[in-house]
């Protein structure tokens, strides 16, 4: 091992170009913004083909790869004492379906970043370090968010998760198989030492305080409901408004609903979106017969996700009463509230303070990958500002190439302390 390992640097310009070849993979001409975007959803021929280069990119640093029974890979840097549980740090590749180049990709490239730069300057470890690509993280495709990491930490169930279907009603399992990506590493996984993942912020709160890192105190809360409201299909003209039961009408109750919830105050940092709404028959004269709508919630606070969902659920049935409607609600996604631990924040601040850069604590808005993996083992997450807002799931996310690098950076001093450690 060289002495002085605090001095060593990732090499900026290679992760940023292995960001812009992996934005490449999926690339489409975006209409609304006139950029270049990404689609790769999960288990897609072009997830696939994300996942072949930067496997291969792996493959050339020397590492070997392990796929789990979720298709979740593991690439390992082998360390010196193989007894010991390794250090695993990562995100996904795969993407939503207007897409910037950073959101996962910035933690699973920083990964392969950091293990490029551990060979270049014959930096052993201790422990193996390993780099992760979950798989299904942005659940767009699948109706589940963070599904790969939640079937390898043991919240979620291999078969209920292979039996997960797209709109068009192909399976988890059939895309794995279909790709022959199950692996033969068991579910959930053996708990690695710690998990570190490096994330854009999707948000706008270090560029405002002008903070170079964001040192993440852990995940808000996340339900995912599907209500499917059942009315009558009837004439435009015809048909008294009395008469009717109209779903659509029941659709806008629910969503004016949500949005007066959360200008309440009366559950906490509270945030409610209809992000989906299918209408039939979807015409213009006739009454909305059936609307199938989703509402993602978010909340730091478990306690106040828990009473919104109750109080949604009896407003759910007062607008049954009063349009007529039948109304069935399922839940997609639930995730409660995660604290990272106290240890792996400070890491974070201790490596980004030794780096020079300035840093912030902040709660991530987004669901990530390290909230699922923090039931195994001690996780943490470092972030990096984005700008124009950090606007992300828009082919305007960017990071800088500084910025990236100065996440990476601090993703690198904490997994040199951490693979060194031993007790
Ligand atoms: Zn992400």
């Amino acid at each position: 091992m060289t002495n002085d390992t605090a001095c060593v640097r990732i090499d900026k310009g290679r992760l940023w170009d292995s960001l812009i070849a992996l934005g490449e993979v999926g690339a489409y001409h975006d209409q609304d913004t006139d950029l270049q975007g990404v689609c790769r959803l999960a288990l897609t021929d072009e997830d696939v083909a994300g996942r072949e280069l930067v496997m291969g990119w792996m493959r050339n640093a020397g590492l070997t790869l392990r796929r789990d029974q979720i298709g979740n890979v593991y690439a390992r840097r082998e360390g010196e004492d193989n007894s010991l549980a390794p250090v695993l740090v990562g995100s996904h590749i795969d993407s939503v379906a207007t897409a910037g180049r950073f959101d996962g990709c910035l933690g699973v490239l920083g990964g392969l970043e950091v293990v490029r730069t551990l060979n270049d300057n014959n930096i052993f470890t201790k422990r193996s370090v390993e780099v992760a690509i979950f798989t299904e993280e942005e659940g767009v495709r699948f109706g589940t968010d963070m599904l790969g990491s939640a079937v390898a930490a043991g919240r979620i169930q291999l078969a209920d998760a292979r039996a997960q279907v797209d709109r068009n009603g192909i399976s988890v399992g059939a895309e794995l198989d279909r790709h022959a990506l199950v692996g033969d590493v068991k579910v959930p996984i053996h708990p690695p030492y710690a998990y570190l993942e490096c994330h854009i912020e999707q948000g706008p709160i270090l560029a405002e305080g002008r903070m170079q890192v964001g040192v993440v105190r852990g995940v808000q809360a996340i339900t995912w409901l599907e209500l499917t409201i059942t009315g009558r299909a009837a004439h435009a003209g015809a048909t008294p408004q009395r008469l009717r039961k109209n779903a659509g009408l029941a659709a806008a109750m629910i969503n004016v609903h949500l949005n007066d919830m959360v200008e309440s105050g009366d559950y906490g940092q509270m945030l409610a979106t209809v992000g989906r709404q299918d209408n039939y028959p979807n015409l213009i004269n006739i009454v909305p017969a059936n609307v199938l709508i989703t509402v993602d919630l978010r909340n730091h606070d478990g306690e106040a996700m828990q009473r919104s969902i109750d109080d949604l659920h009896a407003y759910l049935a007062e607008v049954e009463k009063v349009t007529g409607v039948k109304i069935t609600s399922r839940t997609t996604a639930q995730t409660p509230p995660v604290d990272f631990p106290e240890q792996m924040r400070d890491l974070v601040e201790k490596q980004a303070t030794h780096l020079g850069l300035t840093c912030d604590h902040i709660t991530s808005g987004a669901g990530h990958d390290a909230g699922e993996i923090a039931a195994l083992s001690p996780a943490g997450m470092i972030f990096v500002p984005g700008l124009y807002d950090g606007i992300s799931h828009n082919p305007r996310e960017y990071s800088t190439p500084e910025a990236c690098a100065d996440g990476i950076n601090v993703l690198l001093q904490a997994v040199i302390e951490l693979a060194n450690t031993t007790d």
